[in-house]
């Protein structure tokens, strides 16, 4: 059967997975969303007996039904090879109550990697099959990590061209030298003077502008974006919830047919949504543990009901979460609305004139499955030097907001259901916080010396990835104000 997906804003036609992966973004400004969930057609059984690509095979084709398992599978065997340094692509590791899986195997060392490296096959089948002749542009704010991974996944990949924007002060200083090192004929990278929302809200409406988008198309190209936005994102996303509870069943942790709870360190809310599109297709799951830094909106909306942006931004020792507005929640908002695109429109309307907006209690009861807290960065220091010294195990900053936060669910419910934490990212990616928090903040040098200094004292070895920007030359310093950033896309197109 067919599969669609329609604008959670109502106003576009339903299209095939295809062209929603090729626009990224409904013409409305919503995101497209499956008309229906698919169920999952193996046996949880059969699932434990999958690797990593069969398991995607058998996820994926659920939600793009118009693609040939030829062009899947292609996709799915060019994306998840040796470029993970596990054969596992996503391994699990138990340490004191709970699983981790470690998503940060890929070539950039972050979860989003996961998701990326499939995205730019996808999307230029997606390409081949609408018969689409305009080369795409991929436009991408990032809050660090999604940036270096699309610029990974798309750097000269012929048909495509890659421009992403990062707030100038809001990236840790190996994510900043990942992204401006990237080669490739086809990318930019640029600076912006704000902070992660503010290069978001305008990479949105250039993706929106019909005027912009006309100018594109009478110049050969057309907008895409490889943000948690793309469905093409989403779905192999969901491909490793699958893959963890196949694999706690093969070692004989739970029985096929058992609940987890998933705790997942969140901001733009896609990761955790992922996993709730997981447990809609029948992998059993319990409890979603939505873990927010300081900055909590998320755990505010949980608990009330009133997802208010107006407040402070803070920088945190995990800025990939450092998010206010989260985009892919409007997905759950139409289904807990029961599916009504008004409604959605009407709450998403509300969000970006005042910034505030409340859901009705018959919405806020079906997000029983849903549990929201946070860590502060003390919490979130302290958690790190605990599980390094109880389990002998380093977790990143974002990862230990995961990890507290669980630690804060299990003391208030209870609930010693096994739990899987999403581990996004590796420590070598937050070098200096990591440091920091295990007391070897006193090391001199820069974020490459630090993770000479980590290795030494964990036993563990500097990933390939830190490696290879360690001596990489600087290929991008451009830094601009939030206003200049159409002007540079269409420098970067060579359109004046
Ligand atoms: C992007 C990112 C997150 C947040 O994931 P969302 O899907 O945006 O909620 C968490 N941790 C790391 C390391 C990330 O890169």
């Amino acid at each position: 059967m067919q599969l669609f997906y329609s604008s959670t804003r109502g106003g576009a036609e339903k299209v095939t997975s295809a062209q929603a992966i090729l626009s990224g973004l409904a013409p409305d400004g919503g995101l497209y969303v499956p008309e229906c969930f698919p169920s999952l057609d193996v046996s949880l059984q059969e699932l434990a007996g999958f690797d990593y690509q069969k398991t995607a095979w058998n996820i994926m084709k659920l939600f793009l039904t118009d693609f040939t398992e030829e062009e899947l599978k292609n996709c799915i065997r060019s994306a998840y090879d040796e470029k993970f340094d596990s054969p596992a692509i996503a391994p699990l590791h138990r340490a004191g109550d709970a699983w981790y899986l470690e998503l940060y195997h890929g070539t950039t060392i972050a979860f989003k990697d996961m998701a990326l490296s499939i995205l730019p096959y996808l999307m230029t089948t997606a390409a081949r099959k609408c018969g689409m002749e305009q080369e795409i542009v991929i436009l991408t704010a990032t809050s660090g990590d999604t940036g270096k991974a699309a610029l990974a996944g798309f750097a000269d990949v012929p048909g495509t061209r890659i421009a992403v924007f990062y707030p100038k002060h809001g990236v840790s200083p190996i994510q900043e030298k990942q992204m401006v090192t990237q080669a490739g004929k086809n990318v930019t990278v640029i600076g912006i003077e704000g902070n992660f929302d503010d290069a978001q809200s305008s990479v949105k409406k250039m993706l929106t502008d019909p005027q912009l988008a006309d100018l594109l198309s009478r110049n050969g190209f057309r907008f895409s974006s490889a943000n948690s936005i793309n469905i093409g994102r989403l779905v192999p996303q969901i491909v490793y919830y699958a893959y963890a509870y196949g694999q706690l069943c093969a070692e004989g942790a739970i029985s096929p047919g058992d609940e987890i709870n998933v705790t997942v360190p969140t901001g733009n809310f896609g990761n955790i949504l992922a996993a709730f599109y997981a447990k809609q297709i029948g992998i059993p799951i319990h409890k979603l543990i939505c873990a927010s830094n300081e900055n909590k909106v998320l755990f505010d909306f949980f608990r009330t009901g009133v997802y208010d942006r107006n407040r402070e931004f803070i920088l945190t020792s995990s800025p990939s979460m450092d998010i206010l507005i989260s985009s892919n929640l409007e997905r759950l908002i139409y289904q807990i609305g029961g599916n009504d695109p008004e409604g959605c429109a009407s709450l998403m309307q509300q969000l970006s004139g005042s910034g505030v907006y409340t859901i009705t209690p018959q919405m806020q009861e079906q997000l029983d499955c849903f549990y929201g807290n946070y860590a502060s960065m003390e919490e979130t220091a302290d958690q790190i030097r605990r599980v390094f010294t109880d389990c002998s195990y380093l977790i990143d900053t974002h990862t230990a907001v995961g990890s507290c936060v669980y630690d804060k669910y299990r003391k208030e419910t209870g609930d010693s259901t096994p739990t899987v934490i999403a581990s996004t990212a590796s420590p070598y990616k937050f070098t200096r916080s990591v440091m920091e928090a295990i007391g070897m903040a006193e090391e001199q040098g820069d974020d490459f010396a630090l993770a000479d200094a980590l290795s030494a004292c964990s036993g563990t070895k500097v990933p390939q990835a830190v490696e290879t920007v360690r001596t990489a030359p600087v290929l991008h310093d451009h830094v601009i104000s939030r206003d200049k950033m159409q002007e540079a896309v269409l420098a970067f197109l060579g359109i004046c």
